[in-house]
């Protein structure tokens, strides 16, 4: 699969030049996950996955509009839009896209999404805490996994609703790099916090390391960046 990074940068002020964007990844130019920013749609893809409807994944959500594409998402949005609630895998031509549900936050319900074209599989999370352990199977053998670059400590920043019992918030890189490392050689970062912008160079070397320490391969995301998971 040929893999397009739109947007790079979380739901903070701090930018740099190739991390500007919000959340966005184009799959063979077909499916998109996450819609972060509104010009995402002038790529011709097929069909857009929402992995939840915080507005640095679903702009839609605070600049309503018209979006002619089979539109998916957890749950439906406050704003009357298109949405067809996903619970069940989709098939869209070739690929087959499963819902994997997540934690991160208690206002809005959160997935992940499995990507399968014949005998690939790539895991885009968009911003997460924990994946329940019964759908970890099917986290198995992943070419790739596109992830959350939030919080670089340990432990990232999780907290816990009294009302509802539920966590929400992100993890921490280290946390996600165990929580795939198991299922994938290939780690992409994506939707940087703050940490990041400090010294862009200094976080992306940073990154590679905590991979090496656990023997993964890292890839540091850029918007823009092109991968061939072919390549892999
Ligand atoms: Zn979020
Ligand atoms: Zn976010």
């Amino acid at each position: 699969m040929h893999i397009t990074i739109l947007g790079t940068r979380g739901e903070i002020g701090p930018s740099a030049p190739l991390h500007a964007k919000h959340a966005g990844v184009l799959v063979d130019g077909t499916i998109l996950f996450d819609l972060g920013e509104r010009e995402y749609l002038d790529r011709g893809a097929d069909a857009a996955f929402i992995t939840h409807l915080h507005p640095d994944h679903a702009f839609f959500v605070t600049d309503p509009t018209a979006i002619d594409i089979p539109l998916y998402a957890p749950e439906q949005a406050e704003h009357d839009m298109p949405i067809m609630v996903i619970e069940e895998p989709v098939t869209v031509g070739p690929y087959t896209v499963t819902p994997v549900p997540t934690h991160h936050s208690v206002r809005v319900k959160s997935t992940a999404y499995l990507l399968e074209k014949e005998e690939e599989k790539i895991l885009y999370t968009g911003d997460v805490i924990w994946i329940n352990r019964e759908f970890h199977p099917l986290l198995e053998g992943c070419r790739l996994v596109i992830t959350d670059g939030s919080l670089v400590r340990k432990g990232g920043r999780v907290m816990r609703d009294k009302e509802s019992g539920k966590i929400y918030g992100h993890a921490g890189i280290p946390d996600l790099i165990d929580l795939f490392a198991p299922f994938t050689d290939h780690i992409l970062f994506l939707h940087f916090g703050s940490w990041f912008f400090e010294d862009v160079e200094a976080s992306a070397d940073r990154l590679r390391a905590l991979g090496e320490a656990k023997g993964v391969s890292v890839i540091v995301g850029s918007d823009g960046m092109e991968i061939d998971t072919g390549s892999l």
